[in-house]
C-alpha cells in the first residue's frame, strides 16, 4: 500500500509538536523525526553504544542516555564532530522512520522533519510540504520559555535555519501559528480533511 505522507517542517519554537499532536488527535499517524532522535539517544537508546565506543563516556549521563549539553558544546567546538554524530543517528532515523510507515494503518502520516528543507533524505517519500509558520517574536518567545534558553540562544539557532521566507517558498501548504492555540484547532482540522480526501484520491488512482 502506497502511504499518502505529510512532510511537515517549521522553525524552532513554531509549534510543530504543538500541531504534530493536534493531528495525532484527530487520527492521523504522526512520525517525528526529532521524537525518535531522542528515543534513540535516550537511556538504552540504540545510538549509545556507537556513540559511547567514538565519542567515550564523559558524553554520557548516568543512566547511559546523551548529555546533550556536553555534546552540543563539544561539537560547537569542533564542527567536524557534527558529521560524527550525525553519521551515527541519520541511518538509525531513516530505518526508524520507514518501520513507523510501514506500520501505519491511519489514513495519512505527517512525518515531521525540522530540517525538511536543510536536509534532502526525505523529499522522495513525501507527497506535500506542510510548513508551519509562525512570527518570529513569538517563536523567540515560545522557544525561550519552553526551552529555557536565552532569547539570543533562540535567535542563534533561527540564524543557522533556513529563512522563513525560503521554507515558505517550498510549502504546499502553511499554518499560521502566531495566534492562539484556539484559533490553530479548526485550521487544523481542515487541513486533516483536506489530506484526508488526497490520500483518498492518490489509492484511486493507484499512483
Ligand atoms: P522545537 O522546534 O523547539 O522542537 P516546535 O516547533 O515543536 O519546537 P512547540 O514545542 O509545538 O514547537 O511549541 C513551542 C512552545 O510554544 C510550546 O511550549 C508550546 O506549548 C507553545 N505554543 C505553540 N503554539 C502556541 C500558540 N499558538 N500559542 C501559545 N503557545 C504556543
Amino acid at each position: 500500500m502506497k502511504r499518502y505522507i505529510v512532510g511537515m517542517t517549521g522553525g524552532i519554537g513554531s509549534g510543530k509538536s504543538t500541531v504534530a499532536k493536534m493531528f495525532a488527535d484527530l487520527g492521523a499517524c504522526v512520525v517525528d523525526t526529532d521524537a525518535i532522535s531522542h528515543q534513540l539517544t535516550g537511556p538504552q537508546g540504540g545510538a549509545m553504544p556507537e556513540i559511547e565506543a567514538k565519542f567515550g563516556e564523559e558524553f554520557l549521563n548516568d543512566d547511559g542516555s546523551l548529555n546533550r549539553q556536553v555534546m552540543r558544546d563539544y561539537v560547537f567546538n569542533h564542527p567536524p564532530a557534527r558529521k560524527k554524530l550525525e553519521s551515527i543517528l541519520h541511518g538509525r532515523i531513516r530505518e526508524a522512520v520507514s518501520e513507523a510507515i510501514e506500520k501505519a494503518s491511519e489514513p495519512y502520516i505527517v512525518l515531521v522533519v525540522p530540517l525538511l528543507i536543510e536536509v534532502g533524505t526525505y523529499r522522495p517519500i513525501i507527497s506535500r510540504v506542510l510548513v508551519v509558520d509562525c512570527e518570529e517574536s513569538a517563536q523567540i518567545e515560545r522557544a525561550s520559555e519552553r526551552a529555557g534558553m536565552s532569547r539570543d540562544a533562540v535567535r542563534a539557532i533561527m540564524a543557522a535555519q533556513t529563512d522563513r521566507k525560503t521554507r515558505l517558498r517550498v510549502a504546499d501548504d502553511v499554518i499560521d501559528n502566531s495566534g492562539s492555540l484556539a484559533l490553530l484547532e479548526p485550521v487544523v482540522k481542515q487541513l486533516d480533511q483536506r489530506y484526508r480526501s488526497l490520500a483518498l484520491n492518490q489509492g484511486q488512482e493507484g499512483s
